[in-house]
Order: C-alpha cells, then sequence, then structure tokens
C-alpha cells in the first residue's frame, strides 16, 4: 500500500465536467459536511441529477471576484490515503494556473467529453503536465451515459490519446470510462459498463506509486532573508525546498561556493538537531561565512549548479508576445535577476508534437529557448529537482507573470568565458578627454526632432572642446543593424544591439547621443540598467503625434498614412511615453536652441561638461 499524500490536478475545459467529477468523487466517498449536502440539494433543485458542479463552481466564483489565489487546494481522505486536489479554473488563463498545479501535483486527471473526443485542448494540457514533470496521468473519458456507456467510443478515445501522447515522458497512462455525473467508475465500478476491467478512478488515485518524497532529494535551503536582529546573532532563514539537515552538517553556500558548517537550526519554538523538506528554520554557520538572500545552502558533498546562460523550456502565458531581446524579470525560488531569451530554437506544435522554427511565442505556447541572466545564479535541473529548477518571468512593468519554465541545463558560459582585464580603464580613457562619460538618449515620435537637436547638441559639445559620438539611424540601420525591420521584435532587438554600442562608446570615454525613437519602455531601462548611475540621461522629445505630422520632415507620414509602411510608429505601432525621463523638451514650445540650451544646462549641472 503506498502511503503519503497523493497531489491531484485537473485538466479540461469549462464544461468537460472536472467541478463534476471531484464533487462526485466526495459524495460517494461520504465526505460532504452536512452543510454542504443540504446546500448541494437546496441549490440542486428539483429533486433530479444533483449538481456537483456547485460545490466546487463557489469557489470559482470566489476567485473570480479575486478573494482567493489562482489555485485552490482541497484536501480529503478516505480510508487509505489522504489526497490534495489543486483545482484550476477552467476559463481563458487556464495555462498560467495549470502550471502552478502541475509543479506540485503526482498525477494529472485529463478530462475529455466522449462526445468531442481528443482536442487540441487536451494535448496541450497534456504537454505542459509532462513539461512540468508529472509522470502519471489519468485520461477520464467522461459523459459516457450521454454515448449509452459504448466501449467502442471508449477504445477509439483511448487508442488516439495513448498513440498521441508516446512521445511525452509519463510512466503510466490510464485511461477509465466514466460518467462524473452519474458517479460511473469513480468510486463504484460501472453496472452500465460491464466491458470495461480495469480499475475505478478512486482505486487507482488509492493504489498509485509516486515518486521518491522531496525529503529523499540532496538539501536545499534558498535563502528568504537574512535574519540579523543584532550584531551577536547572524541566521540564514527560509523554507527547507528539499533534503534534510542536521547539525554539524558540511554545507556550502552557492553561487558563491564558500563552505561551512551548520552551527544551529533555531525554529519558531526552540533549537533543532535536524529539519527537512517543508519545514521554516534559520541556520546559523560555525564561520563568517557570507550569504545572500537568494543563495542556496546545500551539502557540500551534494551541491547544485551555477551558471548565467541555460537551456530551457518555457510555456509562454501572457497574451502579449515573448520579445526575444527584451528584459523579464526572473525568479528562481527566492533568486530574482533579469534575463534575456538570447535564442528561441523552436516552439513545439501540440497537435503533432513536432518542433517549429519561431521567432516568438503566443499565449498559451511551449518553446525551448536559451536564456541569458544579469547574475550567475544556483540552479539544479529542473530532472533532478523541482524546486531549485523551476523559474517564472515577470513583466517588468505590468508586473504580471509572463512565462513558466523549466531549466534544462547551465550552458557553462559563465565559467568558461571570463572577461578580460585592461590596464587602461573607463576612467582613464574618460580622464584623457577631461569629461564624464555619458549616453543622451533621445526618444520621440518620428519628427519629433531627435535628430535635429541632437545634431545642435553634439554640434556645442565639440566647439566646448568635448569627445562625442551621434548613434542614429543612418549610421547605424544600414551597417550593424541592416538585418532588422520593424516589427515589434526587430524594434527591441535593434534596441539592444545600440544600447550595447552606446555603452561600449561611453565605456571608451565618450558622450554619446543616441537618437532613435525607442517606442518601447522595456528597452529603454534596458540601456539604462548598462550603465553606471547618472550615466544615462534620457531626453523625452515630446511632441504631439499631429505636429509631427504636419512637420513630416521625410515624408514618413505621408506614406504611413498611404499604407506604403507598415508598423508606423504612431500610426499602427505603439509608443509607450517615458513616465520619469530626465528631461522633457516640448517642442511646440521650445525652439530648437531653447531645447539645445536646456540640454547644456542640464549637463553643466550634473558636472558632466
Ligand atoms: P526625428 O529625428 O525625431 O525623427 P527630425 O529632427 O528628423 O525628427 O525632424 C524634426 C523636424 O521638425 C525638423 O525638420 C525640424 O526642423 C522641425 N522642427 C520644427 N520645430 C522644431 C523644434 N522646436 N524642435 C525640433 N525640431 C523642430
Amino acid at each position: 500500500m503506498p502511503d503519503g499524500v497523493l497531489r491531484l490536478l485537473t485538466c479540461g475545459s469549462v464544461d468537460d465536467g472536472k467541478s463534476t467529477l471531484i464533487g462526485r468523487l466526495l459524495y460517494d466517498s461520504n465526505l460532504l459536511l452536512e452543510d454542504q449536502l443540504s446546500a448541494l440539494q437546496a441549490e440542486s433543485g428539483d429533486g433530479s441529477d444533483l449538481d456537483f458542479s456547485y460545490l466546487l463552481d463557489g469557489l470559482n466564483a470566489e476567485r473570480e471576484q479575486g478573494i482567493t489565489i489562482d489555485v485552490a487546494y482541497r484536501f480529503f481522505a478516505t480510508e487509505k490515503r489522504h489526497f490534495i486536489v489543486a483545482d484550476t479554473p477552467g476559463h481563458e488563463q487556464y495555462t498560467r494556473n495549470m502550471a502552478t498545479g502541475a509543479s506540485t501535483s503526482d498525477v494529472a486527471i485529463l478530462l475529455v467529453d466522449a462526445r468531442n473526443g481528443i482536442l487540441t485542448q487536451t494535448r496541450r494540457h497534456s504537454h505542459i503536465v509532462s513539461m512540468f514533470g508529472i509522470r502519471h496521468v489519468v485520461l477520464a473519458v467522461n459523459k459516457m451515459d450521454l454515448m449509452d456507456y459504448s466501449e467502442d467510443r471508449f477504445s477509439e478515445i483511448s487508442e488516439a490519446y495513448v498513440t498521441a501522447a508516446q512521445t511525452l515522458n509519463f510512466d503510466t497512462i490510464t485511461c477509465i470510462p466514466v460518467s462524473a455525473l452519474k458517479g460511473d467508475n469513480l468510486r463504484k465500478k460501472s453496472v452500465e459498463m460491464a466491458w470495461y476491467r480495469g480499475p475505478t478512478l478512486l482505486d487507482f488515485l488509492e493504489s498509485l506509486d509516486t515518486l521518491e518524497p522531496r525529503t529523499q532529494q540532496p538539501f536545499r535551503l534558498p535563502i528568504q532573508w537574512v535574519n540579523r536582529p543584532d550584531a551577536d546573532f547572524r541566521g540564514y532563514s527560509g523554507t527547507v525546498a528539499s533534503g534534510q539537515i542536521h547539525v554539524q552538517d558540511e554545507i556550502v553556500v552557492v553561487p558563491s561556493f564558500r563552505k561551512t558548517k551548520v552551527d544551529r537550526i533555531v525554529t519558531m519554538d526552540a533549537d533543532r538537531e535536524s529539519a527537512q523538506a517543508g519545514d521554516a528554520i534559520t541556520l546559523t554557520f560555525t564561520d563568517e561565512v557570507d550569504a545572500q538572500r537568494g543563495d542556496v545552502i546545500a551539502p557540500s558533498a551534494e551541491p547544485p549548479d551555477s551558471s548565467d546562460q541555460f537551456r530551457v523550456q518555457l510555456l509562454w502565458m501572457d497574451q502579449e508576445p515573448m520579445l526575444p531581446g527584451r528584459n523579464y524579470e526572473i525568479k528562481i525560488g527566492t533568486q530574482k535577476t533579469l534575463a534575456v531569451i538570447s535564442d528561441l530554437r523552436y516552439t513545439i506544435n501540440v497537435n503533432t508534437a513536432e518542433q517549429v522554427a519561431a521567432r516568438t511565442m503566443n499565449a498559451n505556447e511551449i518553446g525551448v529557448c536559451n536564456i541569458s541572466l544579469q547574475r550567475t545564479v544556483a540552479f539544479d535541473p529542473y530532472e533532478s529537482n523541482k524546486q531549485t529548477g523551476a523559474f517564472i518571468l515577470i513583466d517588468r512593468y505590468t508586473k504580471q507573470t509572463v512565462a513558466a519554465g523549466r531549466l534544462e541545463y547551465g550552458l557553462r558560459r559563465a565559467t568558461n568565458i571570463t572577461r578580460q582585464e585592461f590596464n587602461v580603464d573607463k576612467s582613464a580613457r574618460a580622464q584623457l578627454k577631461i569629461q564624464k562619460p555619458c549616453v543622451l538618449w533621445f526618444t520621440g515620435l518620428s519628427g519629433s526632432g531627435k535628430s535635429t537637436i541632437a545634431n545642435r547638441v553634439e554640434s556645442e559639445l565639440h566647439a566646448l572642446g568635448h569627445h562625442t559620438y551621434i548613434l542614429d539611424g543612418d549610421n547605424v540601420s544600414h551597417g550593424l543593424n541592416k538585418d532588422l525591420g520593424f516589427t515589434d521584435a526587430d524594434r527591441v532587438e535593434n534596441i539592444r544591439r545600440i544600447s550595447e554600442v552606446s555603452r561600449l562608446f561611453a565605456d571608451a570615454g565618450l558622450i554619446v547621443l543616441v537618437s532613435f525613437i525607442s517606442p518601447f519602455r522595456s528597452e529603454r531601462e534596458m540601456a539604462r540598467s548598462l550603465l553606471e548611475a547618472g550615466e544615462f540621461v534620457e531626453i523625452f522629445v515630446d511632441t504631439p503625434l499631429d505636429i509631427c505630422e504636419q512637420r513630416d520632415p521625410k515624408g514618413l507620414y505621408v506614406k504611413a498614412r498611404a499604407g506604403e509602411i507598415a508598423n508606423f510608429t504612431g500610426i499602427d505601432s505603439n509608443y509607450e511615453a517615458p513616465t520619469d525621463p530626465e528631461l522633457r523638451l516640448d517642442t511646440t514650445k521650445l525652439s530648437v536652441d531653447a531645447s539645445t540650451s536646456e540640454i547644456i544646462e542640464y549637463l553643466r549641472n550634473k558636472g558632466i561638461v
């Protein structure tokens, strides 16, 4: 008899009967409370079939009002086993919630409607649960009562599913014909389907052997916070993600790989000799070894890996498509930094399991890509540890979780490539020029006046004896960026390259003037993040669209309106105005001369010129 708790995830579309299935299972197992029972009878009204979905839809209603979290966990127990059901709402944003539920579940129950059979959605759910490491699936072929309990129909669907799921990494696939509404093959064997010789759903769930428990894996403690109430005490707090730890165990702090031993295991109640997965603890060390929030504490004999470049598998969940080259926040356990998708290798067609070449990913697509992080982090491949191998990407502005994924392996560039240290550095180069390097980043619509003003500012600086360089469309789009067009993805890559070049020029000690529409906030912030504090000066050339269009210095608006230019900023492509620029120039009020003076004045005040 397997022991321990079994964690289930139910997946299906809105009307496949997820809520009814779980509701009926609880009812048949006499697991409903009195008040739930009478509410159920009252709600179902006329004495015909009880509406079991009511039991769970109550939860859905709460969720829609934002009262509870996205994934609701329900607990129940039979004589043989305890269960936790991750119940995820079936509507639109289903994959977002599914990914959360899948990463902690042992078994997925995929519901299909016997009338519809296997749908793209079923295949997509299967890919997702496989990706997040669920090894056991149950295909519950529901609504068999509406198909006259047909054995042929069941065989047809289950055979199609088993064939489709062959490429996925499941240890067991169990197809069960059920009627969630009538209770067939949930707890009791169906009289109507005497031809079915397999287990009922509950029999199956009660007897399933699951993976090695988290406590058997190597110890991992992602540090949530450094506990330093006074000068005498320094502890590292968090919830044990996996494994066990004892006082005096030899440990290592990753990614610094500094070694020490556990001195004390402190908990809310008292000191302990040992702790295990799930426990909230504070560790102290025998030596003065510095660790910080986000680091992972592990046994020195079995440490996690560290890297800043990864091959990953990703589920894109946002309605906005993924943009390679854009900076996203990445969260791996308690570690947070920035990540860029450096190379999208392919996406997966869930219907055929084929790998498809792609430049972007849309909502609910699965893909494989390389990501590059701003700093080195501790990790385990997801395959060996779900806690330290999972990550999410967060949009920096909307704060939405846009993707969830698994780290497959580190690409090891961090350890193989070391930066060459040069004797002459940025400040030495700048000193010789008697100036402070900086980047003046002009952003605004086409025709707003970026080039005109930048040109005038450069002349002024040059006259004052400063060493400058201007980057604008003309000297970049014909060379460095000639392979890029004007799609959102290309614009992101365009600005990424310009940012890197302006960083190099600033490193050369120059005052760099960048004149690009640079329509997206994220990329301008990325450019800023490459430089030291105070070096990036964002100048918003704020000219309304109608004025730009009247000026139309290059005749581009006329062409865009005539439909000859696609993706034109302000017309059929978005411009995200800066919210907090260093300088904002309203060219409807300021002449070119006045704008130039304002910029020079700013640079003087900051001691740059
Ligand atoms: P961008 O580089 O932003 O695409 P340009 O500098 O090429 O814009 O074009 C701006 C046009 O607007 C020029 O023809 C410029 O002479 C004209 N203009 C008129 N008034 C102003 C002003 N106050 N500031 C900047 N440009 C102005």
